[in-house]
């Protein structure tokens, strides 16, 4: 998908380059022309990467349903109007986000000139997950592009079908000098790491997370970790029932539950499991029928590797509702646990996949210390009534976001950064966030070779006299 022109490299040495170190070095180049710092430039290419997404929606779609069995409209829904509205924003504030920014002054610099300058960072490294390959491999992507920079697409390669339709279409539409695509698995990516980066994006679980950064650090290259773990959702006694229960269901059952901030488990009161399950019973009976396999709304588990990893967590808990499934068609019937143990399987790592467990907790209190015991997750959910039980949450507990009273919209506040913090990632996100994150913001301090007088306190001799003091 990409070229790298024989005035840019010479021949021998592309020779003996691997295809990986051949797309880092004709993105370097790229950059070294310094096209991709003119605002024109990544206008022009924003605006390409918005018509990708009105021209070739079919293909888009129809390999999401091939991956993932995503509907049309889901697909539209979660992926791309999203990115539209992304894109959008940056071309309006484009100009705005990569001015000079002004700074307050002190005595010492009141006559100097003083301010933040936003410049590219140089080559970013992409490195997309499947869950919603085009959201988290594209939005980085906008970003990164908003801020000037090059960028190696490193899309995950377990979305078979739509890694292929983002390695056709990118190249056709933005400049394939300057944003390659490099299609592979984890050889591939492993290679591309042992290259040298001036950013890396990472969007995938923490073990390799991991890697990433110890691979970053031989460059000293900064990265941006987008992780998982394991988001609660705690139902207070003092709520709508029926309104928050419906809430988690869309929260956790979308995508089949392989969303990075599904809730993935229910932390409740004894005295409102029964009531929980029967909402959540009726919800994903409204929503995905009576038979969801055959619901157009419900999706399947990506591969037979995560359906054998999800359905190993599911026998040493209570099915509640749901628990039937089809390896040969990665089907997973929505499914509720109840009376979970924390120290049951599915409470050890990030289910990924449509088991909902239930814990029974004496209250708040127990589910704050319950939250604080574990890894920092990515979510944190909360469905109250009562305000002081949202603050108690906010206050006593951290998390990469916080939402009360519904599940996964905060992502689509391009105002809030998204990202993680511990184990669930490092660095944020979405509108302003990305421009700053992909971008130095370079302190310039800009003084006039006058009053020279007023310098000589710093100038050796040091003596008290000279000090005043
Ligand atoms: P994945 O298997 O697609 O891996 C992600 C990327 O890492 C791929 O491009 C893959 O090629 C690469 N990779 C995999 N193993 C590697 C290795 N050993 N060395 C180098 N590169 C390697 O995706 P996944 O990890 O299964 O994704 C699911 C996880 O991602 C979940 O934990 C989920 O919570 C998280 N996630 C987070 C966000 C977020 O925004 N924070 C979004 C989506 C998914």
């Amino acid at each position: 998908p990409f070229k790298i022109q024989e005035r840019n490299l010479p021949k021998l040495e592309l020779l003996r380059m691997s295809r990986e170190q051949q797309a880092v070095a004709c993105a370097r180049k790229a950059f070294e022309t310094g096209r991709s710092k003119s605002l024109e430039h990544r206008i022009r290419q924003l605006k390409n990467l918005k018509r990708l997404f009105a021209e070739r929606q079919q293909e888009i779609s129809d390999a999401s349903k091939k991956d993932l069995n995503k509907s049309e409209a889901g697909t539209q829904l979660f992926e791309t109007v999203g990115l539209e509205g992304e894109i959008n924003l940056v071309i309006r504030k484009l100009k705005e986000w990569a001015a000079p920014r002004k700074v307050e002054k002190n005595l010492l610099i009141i006559s100097d000139t003083v301010y933040i300058k936003p410049e590219p960072l140089g080559v970013v490294l992409i490195i997309g997950a499947w869950n919603y390959p085009w959201a988290v491999t594209i939005q980085p992507l906008v970003g990164a592009i908003a801020a000037g920079n090059a960028v190696v697409i490193k899309p995950s390669e377990v979305c078979v079908h739509t890694a292929k339709v983002m390695e056709e279409l990118l190249p056709l539409y933005i400049d394939k000098e300057l944003y390659p695509v490099v299609s592979g698995g984890v050889p591939e990516t492993q290679e591309l790491l042992r290259q040298r980066f001036d950013h890396i994006f990472y969007t995938g679980n923490s073990v390799v997370g991991k890697l990433i950064m110890e691979a970053a650090a031989k460059h000293l290259t900064p990265v941006t970790l987008e992780l998982g773990g394991k988001s609660p959702c705690y139902i207070d006694k003092d709520c709508d029932i029926s309104i928050a229960c419906r809430r988690v269901t869309w929260g956790k059952y979308t995508n089949c539950g392989q969303t990075c901030i599904a809730p993935d488990y229910i932390l409740c009161e004894p005295s409102i499991q029964d009531r929980v399950i029967e909402e959540v019973k009726k919800s994903i009976k409204d929503f995905y029928t009576e038979n969801p396999k055959t619901c157009p709304d419900y999706g399947r588990i990506i591969n037979q590797r995560h359906f054998k990893r999800i359905m190993a967590m599911v026998d040493d808990s209570t099915v509640a509702a749901g628990g039937d499934n089809d390896e040969s068609d990665c089907y997973i019937a929505p499914t509720v646990l109840r009376d979970v143990k924390p120290e049951a399987k599915v409470m050890q790592e990030e289910i990924f996949g449509p088991l909902l467990p239930i814990l029974p907790v004496s209250g708040l209190d127990e589910a704050i210390k319950f939250i604080n015991k574990r890894e920092k997750p990515l979510a944190l959910y909360v469905f109250t009534a009562n305000d002081k039980v949202i603050q108690k949450m906010v206050d006593e507990t951290s998390s990469g976001g916080l939402l009360a009273n519904d599940c996964i919209v905060h992502f689509s506040v391009s105002s809030l950064p998204f990202g993680g913090v511990g184990n669930s990632g490092m660095g944020c996100y979405h509108g302003k966030f990305s421009f700053d994150q992909m971008s130095h913001l370079r302190g310039c301090l800009i003084k006039q070779l006058k009053m020279e007088g007023m310098n000589s306190m710093r100038y050796p001799p040091h003596t008290m006299e000279k000090l005043g003091w």
